[in-house]
């Protein structure tokens, strides 16, 4: 029997009010195959049998579920730890005191994608820096102590201090920072949003050096991608899709060949545990006799798919970095 997966993220549905540019799942519609109510509390029992961390609801927009309420119910009343990814848009009063009904702990994760209506809106569409912010304020005055979710891209990377100074003013002291792959959207929008090699090493430098001058009073989870530790698809992480497809991590939602099973066939624990993440993703071919090998392992195996092609290939960034500055550690997310 594997160790359990630390996280397991939860695609509820895809409907979503907004149409961010790098949305890696093209939201917009809900899928008609998206798992039902008993489906997801089924899901949820194991899930808690098992001894997972934490399961992370995302979507789409998870509010405009109809059962969301329902289901985050249960998952306190079974004991499971939720934390809830949203864009914070449709957040109002009633929305707020209902979540803090059913779920008074509940981690709640708002996007943003930069720190003014320009900067964000560019990706996330226009007016939704000024409804995620009043969503953010009315999460912080009805008790909640939400996370700011910031993709890095072309656009906003040299706008991460402002980030930060941006939480603070809203009393908000947790980012969760992940990078841009190209993958749903993200493709037809690479242009505007990708950058080369050598850009995104300094990217990635600069995002580590914000980080480690605000660490005292802020806390940052972020992303292997932007840390370089091993890459945790398929060993502490796994994605469900919404029409129940398990994937190591959601980037690879279009690739059948990293399809792990379906929770509608199997459990997710059946499925988890006959998993060998090494036959999935080999050492990368540059890495075999790298000293680095066990504190990086070829980095984002996302990137290495989606921007060279293969998980047989590095992420270059990050392996470059890693060569650069070796003691480069942070916490991740959770
Ligand atoms: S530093 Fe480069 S070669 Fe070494 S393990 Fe990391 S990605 Fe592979
Ligand atoms: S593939 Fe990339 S985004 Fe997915 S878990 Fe690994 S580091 Fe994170």
């Amino acid at each position: 029997m594997r160790n359990p997966p630390r996280i397991v993220e939860f695609e509820i549905t895809l409907a979503c009010n907004l149409r961010c540019i790098h949305c890696y799942c093209e939201a917009g519609r809900r899928n008609p195959f998206e798992l039902k109510t008993d489906e997801i509390k089924n899901l949820m029992d194991d899930l808690k049998k098992m001894g997972t961390w934490a399961l992370d609801i995302v979507g789409g927009e998870p509010l405009l579920r109809s059962d969301i309420y329902e289901v985050l119910e249960y998952a306190k009343s079974i004991g499971l730890r939720v934390m809830i990814n949203t864009n914070g848009t449709l957040i109002n009063g009633g929305i707020a005191e209902r979540l803090k009904e059913v779920y008074p702990d509940l981690m709640i994760g708002v996007s943003l994608d930069g720190p003014d209506p320009e900067t964000n809106d560019f990706v996330r569409g226009s007016g939704s820096f000024e409804k995620a912010v009043r969503g953010i304020k009315i999460l912080v005055e009805s008790g909640f102590d939400p996370v700011i979710l910031n993709v890095i891209n072309k656009r906003n990377w040299k706008r991460f201090e402002d980030m930060v100074g941006l939480a603070k003013s809203l009393g908000v002291d947790k980012i969760y920072v992940d990078r841009f792959i190209p993958v749903g959207r993200g493709v037809v929008n690479r242009d505007k949003l990708d950058m080369s090699d050598s850009e995104w090493v300094e990217t990635i430098s600069h995002v580590r050096e914000i980080i480690e001058k605000h660490e005292g009073d802020m806390t940052f989870y972020v992303e292997e991608n932007i840390t370089g530790d091993p890459c945790s698809a398929g060993v502490t992480h796994a994605s469900i899709l919404a029409n129940g497809w398990v994937v190591p991590c959601g980037h690879f939602r279009y690739n059948r060949e990293f399809y792990m099973g379906n929770v509608r066939e199997k459990s997710f624990s059946e499925i988890w545990n006959s998993f060998d993440p090494s036959k999935f993703f080999p050492t990368p071919k540059p890495c075999g006799n790298c000293e680095f090998l066990s504190v990086c392992g070829g980095g984002c195996k996302a990137v290495s798919y989606h921007r060279y092609g293969d998980v047989l290939n590095v992420d270059v960034p990050i392996c470059t970095l890693r060569k650069r500055t070796q003691d480069f550690h942070l916490k991740n997310w959770g």
